[in-house]
């Protein structure tokens, strides 16, 4: 529906503090252009979303602490739709990631192939979005979900594409059997080059 900053009668401006469309302007380390004065949440440009408030403002305590946090990534910050059916994402989407990275390669593992999924009737899938052709190693740079519940994957997800995790790195690990995140070492499996349980 759409939320915008809350920053008009805040007194920012009377206080020399630069604004942009409402929103205020941060570097990198959530700085304004007056030392010593940070901004966070929904008023920094950017994903509208709570959990990244929370992370901001850890940042900025820590900064202040002097303790040189690493900045956040913003492409790393999950987002979850909670709708019915759910869609989750980490990462970058397959356009954002061509334009970062050129090439890149596709998967989408259908959740018919996930029983788990044939349990609850969910229909689905996971596509991932690898940086690299597909006869190239390369990181997982995007995870998008798309069905029943699967909000619930998105911390393996987003684990798997924050540490740079290559496909065969996550298609040897083990996934307890019926889950739905099951569907996420399948999907790795399959864009390893062995796939193991396929319906679509
Ligand atoms: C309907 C709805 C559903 C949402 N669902 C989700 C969700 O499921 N997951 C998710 O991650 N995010 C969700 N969000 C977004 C999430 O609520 C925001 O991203 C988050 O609250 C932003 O935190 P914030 O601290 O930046 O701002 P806020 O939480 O808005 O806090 C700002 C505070 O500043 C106060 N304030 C404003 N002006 C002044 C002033 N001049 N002086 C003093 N105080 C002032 C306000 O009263 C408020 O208490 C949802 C938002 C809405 C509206």
């Amino acid at each position: 529906m759409g939320r915008g900053p809350n920053t008009a009668d805040a007194g920012l401006v009377e206080a020399g503090i630069t604004l942009d469309r409402g929103f205020v302007t941060v570097n990198g380390r959530l700085s304004t252009n007056h030392t010593g004065v940070y901004a966070v949440g929904d008023i920094v440009p950017g994903l509208q979303l709570a959990h990244r408030g929370f992370q901001q403002g850890v940042f900025v305590a820590e900064e202040i602490a002097g303790l040189n946090p690493a900045p956040i990534d913003e492409s790393g910050i999950p987002r979850v739709t909670y709708s019915n059916p759910e869609l989750a994402s980490g990462g970058l989407t397959e356009t954002q990631a061509r334009e970062r990275h050129g090439d890149v390669t596709t998967l989408v593992y259908d959740l018919a192939g996930n029983g788990k999924s044939q349990i609850l009737g969910a229909s689905g899938g996971v596509k991932l979005v690898k940086a690299g052709g597909p006869d190239t190693d390369g990181p997982v740079v995007g995870i998008h979900l798309a069905g029943s519940r699967v909000g619930e994957m998105i911390s393996e997800a987003q684990l798997i594409v924050n540490w740079g995790a290559h496909p065969n790195e996550v298609a040897q690990l083990v996934h307890a059997h019926p889950t739905q995140s099951e569907a996420l070492g399948e999907a790795h499996l399959a864009l390893a080059g062995k796939p193991l349980h396929a319906h679509s």
